[in-house]
């Protein structure tokens, strides 16, 4: 079990395995949630235990994004429709030192901004990643022309 929390400290997350990897992505909905990026890792849904005012919001067909309603901070993303539904990512940063884990990853890395390092990084352009998981963005999901990933 590892227990993060929030900015704040209003919200507590208890969650089980997390993985020991982090992704990052700068789809226009991540950029806009997670002031530029946001990272993730994922974790059981399961096992997920969370007190504290968090607040959802549905940010497209398929997915929900999970903030303190206190300080906003991120706390989780969730498919919560679609063949994924369940799938599960907390920010690492609630966790000290990101709980270990390591940022191994960036999708749709064609919309970073000018200066940010994706060296040593597996990279997807947001052509790459939309191809690769086609059932992301079709059916009314997010607006692939905008750039964006549920
Ligand atoms: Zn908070
Ligand atoms: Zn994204």
């Amino acid at each position: 079990m590892t227990t993060g929390r929030c900015l704040c400290g209003a919200v507590v997350v208890e969650a089980g395995t997390l993985a020991s990897e982090i992704t990052g992505c700068f789809c226009a909905l991540c950029a806009r949630a997670g002031g530029g990026i946001q990272m993730s890792i994922e974790a059981d849904p399961a096992a997920l235990h969370v007190t504290g005012p968090v607040k959802t919001h549905r940010s497209s067909r398929l997915a929900e994004r999970a903030w303190c309603d206190s300080c906003g901070s991120p706390v989780w993303f969730r498919y919560v429709e679609g063949p994924d539904k369940g799938y599960l990512e907390l920010s690492p940063g609630l966790f000290d030192g990101a709980a270990g884990a390591t940022l191994t990853q960036i999708v749709y890395a064609d919309r970073a901004p000018r200066g940010f390092s994706l060296a040593g990084l597996k990279t997807q352009s947001q052509a790459e990643y939309d191809a690769s998981h086609e059932n992301l963005n079709t059916g009314g999901g997010a607006a692939s022309s905008e750039g964006a990933r549920p």
